[in-house]
């Protein structure tokens, strides 16, 4: 198993310095790519001194590279490479020079690619390629764009057959769905990955750089999934924590259609996912792919965070837990309250599970009444029309529609007279950080509760679950605050 990193640089004077770095930063080898310097060099002396094994390459175009020359001049520059020490060039899969062998060549191993920078085909096509490339050379290498998650399941499952064989192989992903398959390499049975020596310097789409790479080998893979997933905060919060906590941990997209939500399991398991977060429109679907339940997901009917103990996905609500913390924190008992959700869907059955869980009494108002119904049969609440619930009494009102979030119109999802001093109002969204509802809650005299508190506490409890840690709230607020400005 080993780490090439791949050098991009002008000049052979640079490639050689870049290769001493390389070399402190913990690199097995290095890929220098000939292609994409100023134009080919003549010179390759301040290489050979080098202090790792070398690999040449000249990409071609249509492989994705700069290389547009003639056979003979590669010839010409691997040649050249041979006599300065390189013991590795790379040849495309369809180069007429495989199988040519002259004295200098007879020296260096051979590794044949094959590079697809479109998409991922099916398993068998990978195996075929791949089987293909190790009968031309000594090793094959494949790198294929990975754009879904199907794609990357498409991977893994060739990974697995290839190690069968039992022969040396490279497999690696390029693309938004490619750097898992860099960090995980060793599980995907590669020998090899390849690396930036820093970020910035990729040779490849997906490529990580090195010190990332040394870091996560036995780090910890978070993520989220949804479709679309579109401007999440929990990225920023999730990397923030692992930063500061020193944790080595990573927080990645994996967007998903329905139909791809087992393939996404499968790949927890076998890329040793820690966790995910699930988000619109899979938090219900998800659950019938899961191991277990928690109290909180089967109460509410929905998961919001996978953990994956030992193989076993488990399927909880941390948005429950999250606004009883929040509730907590702003020292509001509901026990014994009167309680007005507004709203009837995935929030909303959030909160009467924490709301029947610490003795309030609950009322629901909804735009959709039957789905009001429908809640409050569940939780043991009562149901009224949206226009009922201003000749009434609440201790606390929670907004648990979008209405006031980003992207949604700026109005009150509920008429302003219900609001009174010494009333709690909550509103669980958290994009813009004051909302209508809280403005006008707050000017009427009511206490109030942000989304944002709900959003950090949820992540806390995802954090922990996955990794074990409990993350600094302060941390988590921080990374809020500044997605909010
Ligand atoms: P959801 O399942 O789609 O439910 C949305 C609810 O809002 C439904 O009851 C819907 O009524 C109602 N609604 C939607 N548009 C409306 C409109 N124009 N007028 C009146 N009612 C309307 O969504 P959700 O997952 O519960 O999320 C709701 C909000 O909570 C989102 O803003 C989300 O960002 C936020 N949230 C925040 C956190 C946090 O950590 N702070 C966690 C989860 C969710 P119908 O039944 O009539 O369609």
């Amino acid at each position: 198993m080993a780490i090439c990193v791949s050098v991009r640089s002008a000049t052979v004077k640079e490639a050689a310095a870049a290769v001493s770095v390389a070399q402190e930063k913990g690199a097995d080898l290095v890929e220098v790519r000939f292609d994409l310097m100023s134009s080919p060099p003549t010179d390759l002396a301040p290489l050979k001194t080098a202090p790792l094994p070398k690999m040449a390459t000249l990409r071609s175009k249509a492989h994705g590279g700069e290389w547009e020359g003639k056979d003979e001049d590669r010839l010409r520059l691997y040649r050249r490479a041979a006599r300065a020490g390189f013991s590795l060039i790379d040849l495309e899969i369809d180069s007429p020079l495989l199988g040519f062998r002259d004295r200098d060549l007879k020296k260096v191993e051979v590794v044949v690619s094959h590079h697809d920078h479109e998409g991922t085909p099916p398993t068998s096509r990978i195996i075929e390629i791949m089987l293909l490339a190790g009968a031309r050379g000594d090793l094959a290498k494949g790198a294929f764009k990975v754009n879904t998650v199907s794609e990357l399941h498409r991977l893994v499952h060739a990974s697995k057959l290839l190690s069968l064989t039992g022969k040396k192989f490279v497999l690696l992903g390029m693309g938004p769905l490619g750097p898992i398959t860099r960090l995980r390499y060793r599980r995907l049975g590669s020998s090899m990955t390849y690396a930036s020596l820093e970020p910035g310097k990729e040779t490849a789409q997906g490529q990580v750089d090195i010190a990332s790479l040394k870091r996560m080998e036995n780090g910890i893979i978070t993520g989220i999934t949804g479709m679309p997933l579109g401007h999440s905060f929990s990225p920023s919060m999730h990397r923030a924590a692992f930063e500061a906590m020193g944790i080595a941990g990573t927080y990645l997209p994996f967007p998903a259609q329905r139909e791809e939500l087992p393939l996404l399991m499968e790949l927890m398991r076998d890329l040793d996912i820690a966790g995910l977060n699930v988000t619109i429109p899979h938090k219900e679907t998800v659950m019938e792919h899961l191991d277990r339940l928690d109290g909180n997901a089967e109460d509410v009917g929905a998961v919001n965070v996978i953990v994956n103990q030992k193989g076993r996905l488990i399927g909880k609500n941390t948005d429950v837990s999250a606004l009883a913390q929040a509730f907590k924190a702003a020292g509001v008992d509901v026990r014994g309250k009167r309680s007005l959700i507004v709203g009837a869907g995935g929030a909303a059955r959030a909160c009467a599970a924490f709301l029947r869980r610490d003795g309030a009494n609950i009322v629901v108002a909804n735009r959709t009444r039957s789905r009001a119904e429908e809640v409050a049969r569940r939780f043991s609440g009562e149901a009224v029309g949206l226009d009922d619930v201003k000749g009434m009494d609440f201790d606390v009102v929670v907004n648990c529609t979008p209405l006031g979030m980003k992207g949604f119109p700026s109005q009150l999802p509920i008429d302003p007279e219900v609001f009174h001093p010494g009333q709690v109002a909550m509103d669980v969204i958290y994009n813009p950080e004051r909302t209508p509802f809280l403005t006008e809650a707050e000017a009427r005299g009511c206490k109030i509760i942000p989304g944002r508190e709900m959003l950090i506490y949820q992540a806390m409890d995802a954090f922990e679950a996955w990794t074990g840690q409990r993350p600094p709230y302060e941390i988590l607020a921080e990374a809020v605050r500044k997605e909010q400005e």
